[in-house]
């Protein structure tokens, strides 16, 4: 079934209630230290102010679990916002009931109110339909461009959309399926994925559904320990998983079946610990001692990524290929983001880390496409279908 976008829908004078993401980080004093997912949002607020909406914002921030946690407040948000689109942008302290209503109500064309955190109700995450409800009597038109929720089945991103009938997704949520669904869905081969970050148990339906899809796929991080301890190798100190090695063992025989080149690191920088990166040396993975501990990939290994990467149509990449927080183990993931951001390949980038090692290497505009999900980036990469989209279907 169809999904509207917001152009597809007259919203002139109508209350249309967008589901945004503002989930930004904040610093112990409250202010906003990055501005990227509300600068995200700014093409569709701008367009709907363009076309004489009444805009009705709402977001969630952090996790206050049902409770109203101040901390937690979307206030800084609407300032910023004001400040990003040079018009005012009123804020009201809650976002469901009669004075919320009220004011929702008397908007005018053009005006811009933000409510506040929709997480500080406890009904939100659970879907509740009477909160849905609620929030369904805000609005004549829907709009979802919440990419970074989309995977998530609450009130304001999946009961609310089944209550209203105009439904539709913003621009943000348009680019990010046209821009994702070019990568997974019928991507121009040979497609390379990128894997690494901590554990190989979070991203197991992602292994399992790439290997149908992708001609290479890189393993890098602390993932990549416990397949090099399922070949039967020493990896000493560092984080590996017992629990997963079976799977391990079975998704390296998957990918011989599927006909998926496989590649895991071949040497790799180690330290007898994270805190330890003044005694970092490079070694060859069949040389890894009982006492070291594995914290990025070494050069051979970025060579050999790098000559795949080169021959890539299309590139998929989550998760960092070491500890890239720390300088010491930085340099795997710094080189990757530099080979992707060179290849002339599609290229695909989601997921926190991934996307602020990219920022840090410098070259974020060098990649075709940065994801705003980290989770439902997961998802689409495992071949769900997200429910937030999924309720757009009209
Ligand atoms: P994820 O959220 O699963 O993508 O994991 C990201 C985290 O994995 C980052 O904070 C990295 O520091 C961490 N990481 C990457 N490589 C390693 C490694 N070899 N050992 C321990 N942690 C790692």
């Amino acid at each position: 079934m169809a999904v509207k976008c917001i152009t597809d829908i007259d919203i002139y004078n109508k209350r249309v209630l967008f589901r945004f993401d503002f989930n930004v980080p904040l610093d112990t004093t409250g202010a906003i230290k990055d501005d990227t997912r509300i600068r995200r949002a700014l093409p569709t607020i701008k367009y709907a102010i363009g076309k004489g909406a009444r805009l009705v914002l709402t977001s969630h921030l952090g996790r206050p679990k049902g409770e109203i946690k101040p901390e937690l407040s979307l206030k800084p948000v609407a300032s910023r916002l004001s400040e990003l689109l040079s018009e005012k942008v009123a804020f009201i302290d809650d976002c469901v009931g009669p004075k919320v209503q009220a004011v929702v109500n008397a908007l005018e064309p053009g005006d811009v109110v933000l409510l506040e955190n929709v997480r500080f109700h406890p009904e939100e995450t659970k879907n509740d339909p009477k909160f849905s409800a609620e929030l369904a009597k805000l609005a004549d038109v829907y709009i979802n461009d919440a990419f970074g929720t989309a995977h998530r089945a609450h009130c304001s991103t999946v009961g609310i959309a089944e209550m209203v009938k105009e439904k539709g997704t913003g621009l943000l949520m348009k680019e990010e399926l046209e821009n994702l669904g070019k990568a997974f869905s019928d991507p121009k081969k040979p497609v390379v994925g990128i894997l690494g970050g901590a554990k190989v148990s979070d991203k197991i339906s992602v292994l399992k559904n790439i290997l149908n899809k992708m001609d290479v796929v890189l393993i890098g991080g602390g993932m990549a320990n416990t397949f090099l301890k399922a070949k039967g190798l020493e990896v000493g100190l560092s984080l590996t998983e017992e629990d997963m090695i079976q799977t391990a063992k079975e998704i390296m025989e998957r990918a011989i079946q599927t006909k998926c080149l496989f590649c895991l690191p071949e040497d790799a920088v180690v330290a007898p610990g994270i805190e330890n990166g003044q005694e970092a040396r490079v070694v060859q993975v069949k040389n890894i001692g009982s006492k070291d501990m594995v914290l990025d990939i070494g050069p051979a290994t970025v060579k050999k990524f790098t000559a795949e990467i080169e021959k890539a149509a299309t590139i998929v990449w989550n998760g960092p290929m070491g500890v890239f927080e720390k300088d010491a183990f930085k340099q795997g993931t710094m080189n990757i983001a530099k080979a992707v951001a060179s290849s002339k390949a599609y290229s695909v980038v989601g997921g926190g880390d991934s996307v602020r090692a990219v920022a840090q290497a410098g070259v974020s505009d060098e990649v075709s496409y940065i994801s705003t999900g980290g989770g439902a980036f997961m998802e689409f990469m495992e071949g769900k279908i997200l429910p937030g989209v999924a309720a757009l279907e009209s």
